[in-house]
């Protein structure tokens, strides 16, 4: 049986709005499952039709997106605006490390975590040991204790969970250090981006969204240049009809092959990372040889940085390319549902060589720029649970151990396929079998 539910009032997102109806938990769950960028919420008058029985939602109408959309730039600093920019960006990573310090002794002394206000507290009785803190306004290190906190949070939840969460960690000097602004402390004009009253050059090679409504802005240096990335939150007030043509298609990612697709296609495992390893390897061993902080060394570890850089910039692109061709050619996406942070350490107890290929091919950010990108398409994603799905036969369902290193799914009702391509069937079957 079908009931409609109609919103009365709106909750901040439909996550808070559904606590109220106990029987929306189905739908709760499905919307948490977004993509990190997306944050659905609903209109006043927005309906549901619901399945009274099972909970499932059909339809929705009246409700929107908010999407975080980020933009990077180049920036052209006179020297003057330079040094600020590398002085604040210093100072904020020193009360990063001040305030962590304070996070951990505390904790020896009386066995509790710090709160927000309390490391504020602390922090501001550490004042007078630096000559900077004068200089330079509150929203510089801001952002530093929010995310200090925030971390603390999530490190709790995650002894909730029995997830490992790992707390702040101080910052070394070759960490990548950056300065975070909150909206309302910057401005952009024109070519400039104006913070703290310093007019800084910016290259507006791609203009910015007419009426965009700013987040925050980043400021970092990257192998001796300036860059801010400003990120923006769109509402997408007309989500996408259901694409119509085009087949569905389940996905298996895998070791062997970065993806295996239902109709028995391989993508190609593209490993940046080892592709580039040696060259890396022979960059790092040369860089061992110089004393720190010499010329030499600064130099090697600039080119260290220059091939991590590449290899980012490689697999982003394969990454954009193969699920650009995923939302065109099909109308519906189906993949494993894995928890990719539970997978490498599981796998790291057993099989040491294992976890190095699954964090290096990065299927937890395609699968993240796919999932989105089905959403802005409107190719349905689904996502199925991992268990079985490597063991069971696409053709009659029987379930059979595999172990890691068998390669071909043999069944005894005759059914003879490679094992990832069997593993991708099993998935769109799953997802689709309604
Ligand atoms: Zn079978």
């Amino acid at each position: 049986m079908r009931r409609t539910l109609v919103i009365k009032s709106v909750g901040k997102t439909i996550g808070v709005q559904f606590k109220n109806w106990v029987s929306m938990k189905h739908i709760h769950l499905s919307y948490t499952s977004f993509p990190t960028r997306f944050r659905p919420f609903v209109k006043k008058g927005a309906t549901f039709l619901v399945d009274i029985n099972t909970d499932d939602c059909f339809d929705l109408t009246n409700w929107a997106l908010k999407k975080n959309r980020s933009f990077k730039y180049r920036l052209y600093p006179t020297k003057g605006q330079d040094k600020w920019l590398t002085e604040a960006t210093e100072f904020s990573t020193q009360v990063w490390n001040l305030a962590v310090n304070h996070l951990h002794e505390n904790k020896k002394r009386t066995g509790k975590y710090l709160t927000y206000a309390g490391l504020d507290k602390l922090l501001t009785i550490s004042r007078s040991q630096h000559g900077w803190w004068d200089t330079f306004p509150r929203f510089i290190y801001e952002k530093q204790l929010e995310r200090i906190h925030k971390s603390v949070k999530a490190f709790f939840l995650g002894l909730k969970e029995k997830r490992k969460v790992s707390l702040p960690k101080r910052k070394k000097d070759n960490d990548s250090v950056s300065l975070d602004i909150r909206d309302g402390l910057f401005k952009v004009t024109g070519d400039h981006i104006t913070i703290n009253k310093k007019a800084i050059k910016i290259n507006m090679h791609r203009p910015l969204p007419e009426g965009a409504k700013f987040k925050r802005a980043i400021f970092k240096k990257e192998l001796g240049k300036w860059f801010v990335s400003i990120q923006i939150e769109e509402e997408w007030s007309n989500p996408p009809e259901q694409k119509t043509t085009g087949d569905r298609i389940g996905v298996d990612v895998g070791i062997r092959h970065f993806a295996t697709l239902s109709t028995g296609e391989h993508i190609t495992n593209e490993r940046f990372f080892t592709k580039n390893e040696k060259h890396l390897a022979e960059l790092q061993r040369l860089q061992a040889l110089k004393k720190k902080g010499t010329y030499g060394y600064r130099r090697l570890a600039k080119l260290v940085a220059k091939v991590h850089r590449k290899i980012k910039k490689q697999r982003k692109y394969f990454h954009d390319v193969l699920s650009r061709r995923m939302v065109t050619e099909f109308s519906g996406v189906a993949v494993e549902d894995l928890n990719i942070a539970n997978l490498m350490e599981k796998r790291k107890g057993k099989k040491i060589h294992l976890a190095k290929p699954i964090a290096d091919v990065g299927w937890a950010s395609w699968l993240d720029i796919l999932e989105y990108k089905c959403l802005e398409e409107g190719v349905e994603f689904k996502k199925v649970p991992a268990a079985y799905t490597s063991q069971t036969c696409p053709q009659c369902g029987a379930v059979m151990k595999k172990e890691l290193n068998e390669e071909v799914h043999d069944c005894s009702c005759g059914c003879r396929m490679d094992r990832d391509h069997a593993a991708a069937q099993v998935i769109l079957n799953t997802a689709f079998s309604s």
